[in-house]
């Protein structure tokens, strides 16, 4: 155990077989109704909440929090029990609340483009690690008057590489938070046996695969997992995805000048995002340390944009969200948004 929001209710029931059963719900209330860590269960015995702590662990300690100039970002820095660090992200939009989650501490699949792939793989986040950025987030959403009504696993990590915990808590979420499954988004660099075996979970959620280049030779350099899951293999998952669950996947692409911006860039994404009828998300490169590109011209993104209306894509592009709070969520920091030609 290494958070609160680790143990399912029954093996709080086990843990507190001593109390009566309606111990149980205040707890579960408190966790999931409530958003409060267990200390600040307070309908709770104070010696109950002591014992309980010590044994499903400390969860997330705080180690920074950053807030943008109007407050509609919030990105916290936790500590993990080991001291690994992971990143939450909240951002306030009109009319919903967006949580974007982290589902590893690192990422081993080594985008060089990606501050967490150049930072390397650490360990998987536990069902409970995963939630809790939830409640946390939840609690400051309800303190500025707004409800958490979207998840995007797009913070650290590739969510497809820790399928069990990640899927443990899209139903977590789903049934205890109270969040639709429809408004979940898991963005997965497109591990294929993974985007297969979700395809039959029979959860309404949405999937996004970060595509970035549509040709094979150029995807090896920029997504190496490539070489193990190329292209056609990639299409093939995304289309049985949307065959057997009836949601449309979504396709993201990194846009980084004179890497993936050409005409003929567009052309190849064209072709597949049409065999797959996917919505295309483009989204400015953020900068990183360790990768010398930048991200595309607006003008060159704006071209890019019209190629793929021409042939009939679906396309939004991502607008740069909170960004004078510090940058080491990049891609953390955007939402989508209709173009305007
Ligand atoms: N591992 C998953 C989810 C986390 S990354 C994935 O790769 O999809 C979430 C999104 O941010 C992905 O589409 C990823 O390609 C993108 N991303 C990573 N680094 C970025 C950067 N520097 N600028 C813009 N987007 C970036
Ligand atoms: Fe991992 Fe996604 Fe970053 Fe690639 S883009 S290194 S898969 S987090």
């Amino acid at each position: 155990m290494r958070s609160a929001w680790d143990p399912d209710k029954s093996e709080y029931a086990t843990l507190l077989s001593d109390y009566p059963s309606f111990r149980v719900e205040q707890l579960w209330n408190g966790l999931y109704k409530e958003s409060k860590s267990i200390d600040e269960i307070s309908v709770l015995p104070s010696e109950l909440r002591n014992t309980l702590v010590q044994q499903v662990g400390n969860g997330l300690t705080l180690n920074r929090v950053q807030e943008s100039e109007n407050s509609d970002t919030v990105k916290w820095l936790w500590n993990l029990h080991d001291d690994k660090q992971i990143e939450t992200v909240l951002m306030h939009y009109d009319k919903r609340s967006t949580v974007c989650i982290s589902s590893q501490a690192g990422c081993a699949m080594g985008c060089g483009f990606c501050a967490t792939g150049q930072a390397g793989y650490e360990r998987h986040l536990t069902v409970g690690e995963i939630c809790e950025q939830v409640a946390h987030a939840t609690k400051r959403a309800t303190a500025d008057g707004r409800r958490v009504s979207n998840i995007v696993f797009m913070g650290m990590g590739e969510p497809l590489a820790n399928y069990a915990n990640v899927v443990g808590a899209i139903r977590r979420l789903n049934t205890d938070f109270g969040i639709g499954a429809r408004s979940i988004v898991v963005s997965t660099v497109g591990l294929v046996p993974q985007i297969r075996m979700l395809a039959d979970e029979g959860i309404q959620f949405s999937l996004a695969i970060s595509i970035h280049s549509a040709n094979d030779e150029a995807r090896n350099e920029l997504v190496p997992i490539n070489k193990r899951h190329n292209l056609k293999d990639l299409t093939e998952a995304g289309n049985n995805f949307y065959r057997k669950t009836g949601r449309r996947v979504s396709i993201e692409w990194a846009m980084m000048a004179d890497t993936n911006d050409a005409d003929s860039d567009a052309n190849e994404l064209a072709a597949i995002a049409k065999d797959m009828d996917a919505h295309v998300n483009l989204i400015p490169l953020n900068p990183t340390p360790g990768w010398p590109t930048v991200g595309s011209s607006p003008e060159k993104i704006k071209h890019f944009v019209g190629l793929l209306k021409e042939q009939g894509v679906n396309v939004t592009v991502r607008k740069n969200r909170g960004t004078d709070i510090d940058a080491a969520c990049g891609q953390l920091r955007a939402t989508s948004v209709e173009f305007k030609k």
